[in-house]
């Protein structure tokens, strides 16, 4: 199999670039922020949970999001692989996912991580609001609150990586294609 974790702050580019990754590498695209927003729209109780945090741009609780993140997987059988989009958030998200893919006699191949200045980020996500229909894209507070805690609990992650040897940061400026080619030459090394 091969997994990529694909992360990056809110507003990095990770859903505009996982639908190229995905049908470059013929991965299964798992984003948890997607399934979170499809329990919302269909009404289901993980929905409703999930609302909650999500409208405040809080994490969703570890423990619902990794069990969702395990039945996520399981249901795709017959994947090649994944690429992984907006989840491990947390160290704990990134040592269940670990030792879940152990125990299939999986592993992460490696995270790539786009980097783009906060200013930025900020812009692209008003800019996206007016598409997305997000509401969590809308609201300055609710952005800054995103950053936030991407920056206390999310981005420590990447250590987890740095550490297994397995993370590269990948320049999140310039057009679509020029970071699609710099993920694929990171990827294929
Ligand atoms: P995203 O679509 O990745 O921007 O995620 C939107 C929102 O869904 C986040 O602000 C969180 O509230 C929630 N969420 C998505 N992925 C996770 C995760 N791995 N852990 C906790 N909450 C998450």
């Amino acid at each position: 199999m091969r997994n990529i974790v694909l992360f990056g702050p809110p507003g990095a580019g990770k859903g505009t670039q996982s639908e190229f990754l995905v049908n470059h590498y013929g991965l299964v695209h798992l984003s948890t922020g997607d399934v979170f927003r499809f329990n919302i729209k269909n009404g289901t109780e993980l929905g409703k949970l999930a609302q909650s945090y999500m409208d405040q741009g809080k994490l969703v609780p570890d423990e619902v999001t990794i069990s969702m993140l395990k039945e996520e997987v399981e249901k795709s059988a017959e994947a090649k692989g994944f690429i992984f989009d907006g989840f491990p958030r947390t160290t704990s998200q990134a040592e269940a996912l670990d030792s879940f893919l152990n125990e299939r006699g999986d592993c992460i191949e490696a995270m790539v991580a786009l980097e783009v200045p906060e200013n930025e980020l900020t812009t692209r996500l008003l800019a996206r609001a007016a598409t997305s229909g997000r509401a969590d894209d809308a609201d300055p507070e609710v952005i800054q609150n995103r950053i936030d805690i991407y920056n206390a609990e999310t981005a420590p992650v990447a250590e987890f990586y740095k550490r297994a040897g397995k993370y590269k940061a990948i320049n999140g400026l310039g057009t679509i294609k020029d970071i699609t080619e710099r993920l694929v030459s990171a990827i294929d090394v």
